[in-house]
């Protein structure tokens, strides 16, 4: 039988017996499918997720369920908008009733513990709105013991760990964190194969104004997509970061579910 933490690559009645016998944690990676400059994949933020998913369900026991790939649309100011081309984002109430769908299948066959772990800044509210929904509808139809647990991976990151990913540069905030050190680490250390570090821009930091308009102004946005730049992104740094998200995700996790 397969060791795999990751639910498309085991039996079910091998994923019924985790569940039943191991109390495993379920989680549900969300990302995107969204441009992240000339130098990472259109994948960055599903795969990163899914990473954290499966390193954090290897650690306390749990099985990581296929992710939601699509996800909430890119906007200017925090991903580099709608507008470029493989930017492929779903409608929010798509998004939402996805992932209430998903979340409501895995309750409906027994899972009681559920990790969402989001990989990308816009999905934020609708997944609230998702997990909140389907807690609320599954209680009333007679799961009173289901549990959700919400976050973004990077939601926090140590004082000493951004002393060393930001040596010598300031940290543009994470709003402004798209395709910048943080992502470029990160993939460099999890995904070498996938960026090309002879791409990575180095464009000056955007100056948004603090509004948004539609039609968007693609030229709010440098040219390659990043909002800032990963320059000095090594895959050191992405280990730190990688090692101190996994280890955040894992203590939620335990601190609630174990
Ligand atoms: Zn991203």
């Amino acid at each position: 039988m397969s060791a795999s933490v990751m639910m498309s690559e085991i039996p079910w009645n091998e994923y019924q017996r985790r569940i039943a016998e191991e109390d495993a944690i379920v989680f549900v990676p969300v990302g995107a499918v969204e441009q992240h400059g000339y130098h990472l994949p259109l994948g960055t933020d599903w795969m990163m997720a899914t990473y954290m998913a499966r390193r954090a369900a290897e650690r306390v026991g749990g099985v990581v369920a296929p992710p939601v790939m699509y996800a909430a649309r890119s906007q200017v100011r925090t991903g580099g908008g709608p507008h470029r081309c493989g930017t492929t984002s779903l409608n929010a109430e798509t998004l939402i009733a996805m992932t209430y769908d998903v979340l409501c299948e895995l309750g409906r066959h027994g899972a009681r513990k559920i990790a969402v772990i989001d990989g990308h800044f816009e999905n934020r509210f609708f997944l609230d709105e998702a997990c909140y929904r389907a807690q609320r509808d599954l209680e009333a139809r007679g799961v009173r013991d289901l549990r959700i647990l919400k976050m973004l991976y990077a939601e926090r990151i140590s004082p000493e760990t951004m002393e060393k990913a930001y040596a010598g540069v300031s940290f543009p905030g994470l709003d402004l964190e798209h395709g910048g050190i943080l992502e470029t680490a990160m993939m460099l250390y999890c995904y070498p194969d996938l960026v090309d570090v002879s791409k990575i821009p180095d464009e000056a930091l955007p100056d948004f104004p603090p509004y948004d308009l539609f039609p968007v102004r693609p030229d709010w946005v440098p040219a390659s997509g990043c909002l800032s730049s990963g320059k000095p992104a090594t895959a050191e740094i992405g280990k730190l970061l990688v090692e101190e998200f996994v280890d955040l995700v894992s203590t939620a996790v335990s601190a609630e579910f174990r």
